[in-house]
């Protein structure tokens, strides 16, 4: 099948709505006490209720339904005071009850939104539900010495909890699909609701897409990309979709409505089977569990031990502190850096330098050698001092930037290294001056030019002093001291 050229997608408006599987992180599964562990020893951690064994009766962890609270509540959602368990009914050899426990027409949370920003541009993407529900396992079709005959089953995963955030269909491009998952990650993240580890496929994803003409009402049909457990494959997915779906329509085709997975080798989708209707899976109430209620006390109880959440803590961030819109985002973006940043102003007293050093030098160190905030060399208030001594001018801009990368491997304050490097900032007016006059004496051309009004060379001359200092000097009293020196009549040094 070819795929449509831009100038023919051009024609058309792309419409996503994703349904994202978050696992939550609990330490037990949701209807028994198994560990959810990842990498164990394949089916280890089973017992009568997650292996279907008939008799065995689900109990709902609190502890699950407290994090699905916690994720619905910084998701913007209302929550149901009471919510219910159905079965969805499918073979597949990974789950061996024969049915999901999943929520159906009464899920835990509805109405919620996440605020995405593409290219500068604001949009408000809407959340449908969340809902709970329980994992399948894993099939294991390759690896093993008689894998072209048979397929492995692990159970370790069964009964795993999981929330399923299902979107509004609100997006129009595979980018802002790409925001909505990144927003949707930090946020579930930030309120401990999950760790959204994707290489533990603890945050995946299926991607809805449909094209129609541009001012067309009416949707177009879909195909659902199952399984995107990678940011970079959703955008792929959803790219490779809507070229396919261009050119069979341009074709005079129909598009099917279908359950499709992408192929990340090849970067292609492929269909899978024609896509069930919800009777297909006769859902029905689940006889074993009673209906969720949840209270306005626990409700609050939950509410009241969340902590800020992203959106707030980024407009604080731009009041409390005037930083930059752009520079609060970045800061915020974790739980751990927005904590780092607030503990490095309490020692720096200067937030905006503060970011900038976060921003700058230090995420490049953080990058370069995969760590985070959170296991930094280089703690909160190490950071704060050096923004404090280049502040204060015991240290100069320039040298700071050498100094940080010491810090950052030896874990050393930066008071310790400059004591020991004697790089503190010369601010003796004697030892300046000496350097100063050294300089003009040095450059007889230079100051010439200056005194017949040529007055630019003085970037020359500071630039000098700066160099005989090993940078210890500060520009701008050097600046100072050149004009003034420059300006008297005359010069006895001359
Ligand atoms: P299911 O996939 O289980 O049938 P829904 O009917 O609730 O569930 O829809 C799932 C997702 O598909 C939602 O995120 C919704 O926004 C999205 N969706 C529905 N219709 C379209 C469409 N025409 N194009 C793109 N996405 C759509
Ligand atoms: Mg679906
Ligand atoms: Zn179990």
């Amino acid at each position: 099948m070819d795929l449509a050229p831009p100038e023919l997608i051009a024609k058309y408006e792309t419409v996503i709505g994703l349904e994202v599987h978050c696992q939550l992180g609990t330490r037990t599964k949701i209807f028994c006490g198994c560990a959810t562990s990842f990498g164990a020893v394949p089916n280890s951690h089973v017992c009568p209720v997650c292996l279907g064994l008939p008799g065995a009766l689900p109990v709902l962890s609190r502890e699950a339904v407290e994090l699905a609270l916690k994720g619905s509540i910084s998701l913007n959602c209302t929550i149901n005071p009471v919510s219910r368990f159905a079965r969805k009914n499918y073979f597949y050899p990974d789950s061996p009850k024969g049915y999901q426990i999943s929520q159906y027409d009464e899920p835990l949370a509805e109405h919620g939104w996440v605020d995405i920003a593409v290219e500068g541009q604001g949009k408000r993407i809407g959340i449908t539900r969340i809902h709970m529900e329980d994992d399948a396992g894993k099939s294991q079709h390759d690896g093993f010495r008689d894998s072209e005959r048979f397929t492995y089953v692990d159970l370790n995963r069964c009964g795993s909890p999981l929330i399923e955030i299902v979107s509004e269909p609100d997006m129009r491009s595979s980018d802002e699909a790409f925001e909505y998952m990144t927003q949707v990650k930090q946020t579930l993240q930030f309120v401990e609701a999950s760790t959204c580890d994707m290489e533990k496929g603890h945050l995946r994803c299926d991607a809805n897409v449909s094209v129609r003409l541009i001012g067309a009402e009416k949707l177009g049909t879909r195909a659902e990309v199952k399984n995107l457990n990678s940011f970079r494959f959703l955008k792929q997915a959803i790219d490779y979709e809507v070229a396919r779906q261009v050119a069979i329509l341009e074709s005079g085709g129909t598009i099917h409505q279908e359950t499709r997975l992408f192929n990340s080798e090849t970067g292609v989708t492929v269909g899978m089977r024609s896509k069930e209707d919800a009777h297909d899976y006769r859902y029905f109430p689940e006889p074993d569990l009673a209906p969720l209620r949840i209270s306005e006390e626990w409700l609050n109880d939950v509410r009241s031990a969340m902590p800020e959440l992203p959106a707030v803590k980024r407009v604080r961030f731009v009041t409390q502190y005037s930083l930059r819109p752009y520079d609060a985002e970045i800061v915020t973006s974790t739980r751990t850096s927005s904590e780092y940043f607030e503990a490095a102003v309490a020692v720096s007293q200067d937030p905006k330098a503060t970011a900038n050093w976060m921003i700058g030098d230090l995420s490049g160190l953080l990058r370069g050698t995969n760590t985070d905030y959170s296991d930094a060399p280089v703690s909160a208030k190490h950071l704060g001092e050096l923004v404090w001594m280049v502040q204060k001018g015991y240290l100069t801009g320039k040298l700071a930037k050498d100094v940080l990368p010491k810090m950052f491997e030896s874990g050393e304050a930066a008071s310790v290294i400059v004591e020991r490097e004697g790089l503190k900032t010369i601010s003796d007016s004697g030892a300046l001056g000496k350097i100063v006059d050294d300089v003009i004496a040095a450059s007889p051309k230079q100051v010439e030019q200056y005194r017949a009004g040529k007055t630019t060379v003085i970037g020359y001359l500071v630039g000098q002093v700066m160099k005989a200092s090993r940078g210890q000097a500060d520009p701008e009293s050097v600046n100072e001291l050149l004009k003034s020196k420059l300006s008297q009549g005359d010069l006895t040094c001359l």
